[in-house]
């Protein structure tokens, strides 16, 4: 999506996990607990893979996608259907996902990526755009992005 960043990968912690359920540490009753929310999540509003469960290995993995931040309001903490997070990032201007990795046949469930979504990505760039033309436009939206502070470091 165009407007994804911060992106946090959580599959070195996965792969930890299922290291620990391989040798025992962790029971798989322990790994395979998803909520009934997750598992109706998962069935209403998930992303089906063609990814195999790495515990039962009998069905493949269907992602959920959690929405959370203050412009979400009641819906925040909702899961949604990955086909609708590109409207919703056009029409708000920052809100996190986080993508939950769930086994139908038995409850896994891990915490797969996280990442934030949302149209303040396009403004900072129409900003730089509209800035560069017309030098003078009286703007107090502009605020600090990662790249306008690294442009200026390197004038220093
Ligand atoms: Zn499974």
């Amino acid at each position: 999506m165009r407007t994804q960043r911060q992106i946090v990968d959580y599959s070195l912690q996965k792969r930890a996990l299922l290291r620990d359920l391989h040798c025992g540490r962790v029971r798989a009753l322990e790994v395979c607990d998803a909520s009934p929310y997750l598992k109706s999540a998962a069935r209403f509003h998930g992303e089906p893979t063609d990814e195999r469960c790495p515990v039962c290995r009998r069905d493949n993995l269907t992602l959920v996608h959690y929405i959370y931040g203050d412009e979400l309001k009641q819906s925040a903490g909702q899961a949604r259907k990955l086909a609708e997070l590109p409207a919703l990032a056009m029409t708000l201007r920052e809100f996190q996902v986080f993508v939950v990795e769930v086994c139908r046949s038995c409850a896994w469930n891990h915490l797969a990526e996280q990442y934030v979504l949302g149209r303040d990505a396009l403004n900072a760039d129409e900003l730089d755009t509209v800035e560069a033309a017309a030098v003078s436009t009286p703007s107090g939206r502009h605020r600090e992005t990662g790249s306008s502070s690294q442009r200026r470091e390197g004038r220093r």
